[in-house]
């Protein structure tokens, strides 16, 4: 009796670890390990009501850039999904007059500046980009910006995004 009470324990004892490995092993599956957000599709919302023109290409063109190059150049893959009204997003971008509420990085030689998201990830990352500037120079600013919220510091790769200047 006592040896089927024991091979019962044992059983029940495997049974609970296999369980508990099962679902330490998917919450480890979905998402790299590197990634501070802690998930791979980040919800982008767009405040863009102090901007002069249409800012939907730069963004999307911005947003594509960086899911392309994510994972060579931030070391996990990026998904983006853009909700302008978003209330809670991954990450803010912001059309501003005046730089004012980044936490980490500013940069005023490009007009912009940004969260420098590293270890965890904030709420919602905050882009702000400068009112009043080409279409061209927005979109190198953005993507700047961008690189920031995925861990990138000035002279990292790319360069030519990353550059301070
Ligand atoms: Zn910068």
């Amino acid at each position: 009796m006592k040896k089927i009470v024991s091979i019962l324990v044992i059983g029940l004892s495997l049974t609970a670890l296999w369980g508990a490995l099962i679902i330490v092993g998917a919450s480890y599956d979905t998402v790299d390990e590197d990634n501070p957000y802690g998930e791979e599709t980040l919800v982008v919302g767009v405040d863009a009501s102090q901007a002069e023109r249409n800012v939907t290409p730069v963004v999307t063109d911005s947003l594509e850039y960086w899911e392309e190059n994510s994972d060579q150049h931030a070391d996990y893959p990026i998904e983006y999904q853009l909700d302008a009204d978003a209330e809670d997003p991954d990450v803010r971008i912001v059309w501003v007059a005046d730089l004012e509420d980044c936490d980490s990085v500013s940069d005023p030689a490009i007009a912009g500046c940004a969260d420098l998201v590293e270890d965890r990830a904030p709420g919602t990352a905050l882009v702000e980009v400068e009112t009043g500037l080409s279409q061209e120079q927005a979109r190198e600013t953005l993507k700047h910006e961008l690189g920031h919220t995925l861990g990138l510091r000035h002279g990292d790769a790319p360069q030519d995004v990353m550059s301070a200047t």
